[in-house]
This record gives C-alpha cells, structure tokens and sequence, in this order.
C-alpha cells in the first residue's frame, strides 16, 4: 500500500539538493577524494569545558526524568544575561526567553502559533528553508522577497504588494544571512520594525549567526532598536556559536506573548530538552568569549584563503563579514545546478546550488568555510583546472 502525502506536505517546495546529494554519494563510493564545501555544519569540536559539563550533568540523575517544558531556569538566566553582555539588551528570564530543542523546531513551529490559514508570511528569498515550510505546515502562504545583489541581499519592503500585507503576519529577517553571508545594520532594523509596527506585523528575527564575524565587525541584535520588543521575536542557537550543532539546543526570546504562543505549541509537542544538555549549553553561554574569539579566527583565515583565490580566477564573489558562507556568482551565466554538477564532476569539489534555496538564490552557488585551509587551498588549485 502506497499512502499518499497530506496535501500540506506535498505543498512543501521541493528538495532542490537531492541531485547533488546523490551525485556526492556516487563519488564516495567511487572512492574519489571529494572536498565538501556543501554543508553548514561545523568541522570544529564542541569546546572541551561544555562536553565536560554534559559529562557531569549526565552523572546526575536529577537530570534524567522529563525537563521543565518552558526550560531551566539557570539557562533562561544565562541566556538574559548573554544578551544583557552581548548586545546591551535586558531580558525577563521567566517571560521573554524560551529554549528550544535547536532553533530550526523554533522558527518552524513559529507559524502554528500565529498564522491562520491563508495568512502570509513575508520570506527572504533565497534562504533558510524552514521559513517557508513552517508556514505552510500551518496552511498559511508564502510571499516571497528578492534578496537582490544589487540592493545588498536586504528585502525591499516598499516593493511587498498591498493586498498581500494586508494578509501577512509575519515578517522573516535572517542577519548575518545565510546562504548570501550578507550583513544589515541597525538603520535596517530600524526601518524594518517600523514597518512591522505600521502594518500590524511580527518581525521574526533570525540570528544564528552573530557570532560568527570578521574584520573587528559585530553583528547586531533587533532588540537594540527602541521599542523592538513591541513587535519582534528573535531566535539564537548554540550550534554555530559553539560547534554544538548536533546537541539541539537553541532559544528564541522577545515580546512576552509571541514567546508564549510558541510554547503552547511546543507544550503539546514536545516534553523540554535534556536537562544535562541545558546545564551544558548554560556553561557554554556564561563562558568568557576565548573560544568564540578562536574559531572566528580560523573562519576568517579560511574566508580570506577561498575569497581571494576565487577572485585570482575570475570569479565573483563578495568578501563576507559574518557567516561561513561564500556566495558566488556562476561563471558565464551557467544555472547552479549545472554549475554545481559539474565542479563536482570536474573538480571533486561540493558546493550547494543557489536554487536550493530558492528561485533568487538561481545563478549563484554557496560554499561553506568547514575544512581546513589546506584544503580549500587544494580546493582553488582544483578549480584552475575547471573552465
Ligand atoms: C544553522 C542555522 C540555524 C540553526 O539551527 P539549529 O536548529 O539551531 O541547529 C538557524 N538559522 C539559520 C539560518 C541557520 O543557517
């Protein structure tokens, strides 16, 4: 018997990654010996002194039975005062934080709170994907926004039709942003929670990489504009600032009542994140920033090591401040498919195509900072050969 999908899940965009995945999967079997720049996951370890503090926690039976659904109260605690420290921003720890089991069930369980069906969601395009299917699993619909090059990989939101604004609840924002590596300062946060607050909006805000940035730059919160707690909600994970990406833990925090729609939702789907992961990640975010000053560093030598040998070939691409991503425009106007297949083919080399992240993300491909430089040194001799 062959069920078919709900109409919810067949409305999903479709997975645009699946060929290159296939053909990365037939090259390891054939035994060739790929590079993979495709996945945004970290190569680094997790910082000693926080699996050390799992370890312990773990011994600890207290922490084996269900967790508290809203999360401990030592990580809402820890949470507020990272961003009291980081960004200047005071947060209730018992009203405004809420952890989560890794931000992506967040950002996706969001919509369920506060899109009716049929309501829009206002989405960056390209980008992140549980933006979209998040929205579409609480049967709302998806208004796209260009990321343009030319207008700096911001939204244009005086080019969001009436009519759709009119039906939309929630706005995306995903600064410093991936796939593009593009940046935005509080000028645009500004703007951007004016419109919210004029057009009866939320402004869902996503910052999962903060911390990761160069040249002495630092990324800012939404929550350092006035007034941004009126209209925002904003998500952080310990996964790219700590190498944890495999733990699952994350927090969204902001306005009192999109806080507490989330979790209604997620007190009826899930049962709280594993205490001892909790005590980990609260070690992880009272720690001083050595290890974040460290891994940035090693980020910014392999950015500078890619960007400036894809420039030495011709290619275009911009020098990201924040992110590991290199976005690069296809050479000779070639789709990112193609381009994708065939430095794959030709160069043993995986990035992921543009369009996987959507329509706009067409005619470019993203490379991710996650090996060595040695490697993206031998990456870039590679690519000399591939014209
Ligand atoms: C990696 C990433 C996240 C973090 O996801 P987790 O579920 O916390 O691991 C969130 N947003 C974006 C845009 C990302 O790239």
């Amino acid at each position: 018997m062959d069920y078919a999908f709900s109409k919810r899940l067949q409305e999903l965009p479709p997975y645009l990654f699946l060929e290159i995945d296939k053909a990365k999967r037939k090259a390891r079997q054939e035994g060739r010996d790929i590079i993979d720049l495709g996945v945004g996951d970290p190569d680094l370890p997790t910082p000693q002194f926080v699996i050390e503090a799992l370890n312990k926690a773990a011994n600890d039976p207290a922490n084996h039975r269900y967790a508290l659904d809203q999360g401990m109260p030592i990580l809402r605690q820890a949470i507020a005062k990272w961003y009291a420290r980081r960004f200047n921003v005071q947060l209730e720890p018992d009203t405004e934080v809420l952890p989560l089991i890794g931000s992506k069930e967040g950002i996706a369980h969001f919509p369920l709170a506060f899109i009716n069906p049929g309501e829009y969601s206002l989405v960056p395009d390209p980008c992140y994907p549980p933006y979209k299917g998040g929205t579409i699993f609480a049967d709302g619909k998806v208004h796209l926004m260009p990321l343009l090059e030319k207008n700096g990989f911001r939204p244009d939101l005086d080019k969001i039709p009436a009519a759709k604004l009119k039906k939309a609840k929630v706005l995306y924002l995903n600064y410093p942003n991936n796939p593009t590596g593009a940046t935005c300062d509080l000028e645009f946060y500004c703007k951007a929670v004016d419109f919210c607050r004029k057009n009866n909006l939320i402004l869902l805000s996503d910052l999962a990489y903060s911390e990761m940035a160069y040249d002495g730059y630092k990324p800012q919160s939404v929550f350092e504009v006035d007034g941004a707690k009126d209209v925002a909600i904003e998500f952080h994970s310990l996964s790219k600032t700590y190498n944890m990406t495999g733990w699952r833990v994350g927090w969204a925090c902001g306005n009192k009542s999109l806080v507490a729609g989330l979790a209604k939702v997620k007190s009826n789907l899930d049962s709280g994140i594993f205490s001892a992961i909790q005590v980990a990640a609260t070690a992880a975010l009272e720690a001083d920033d050595s290890h974040i000053r460290k891994m940035c560093q090693i980020y910014q030598e392999r950015r500078d090591c890619l960007v400036s040998g894809l420039k030495a070939l011709g290619w275009k691409t911009q020098n990201p401040k924040a992110t590991f991503y290199v976005w690069v425009k296809t050479p000779r106007g070639k789709s990112s498919i193609d381009c994708a297949a065939e430095i794959l083919e030709k160069a043993n080399l995986v990035a992921t195509p543009g369009v996987g992240f959507g329509k706009y993300g067409e005619g470019y491909i993203r490379f991710a900072l996650t090996v060595k430089v040695e490697k993206i040194k031998e990456a870039i001799e590679r690519l000399k050969k591939f014209r």
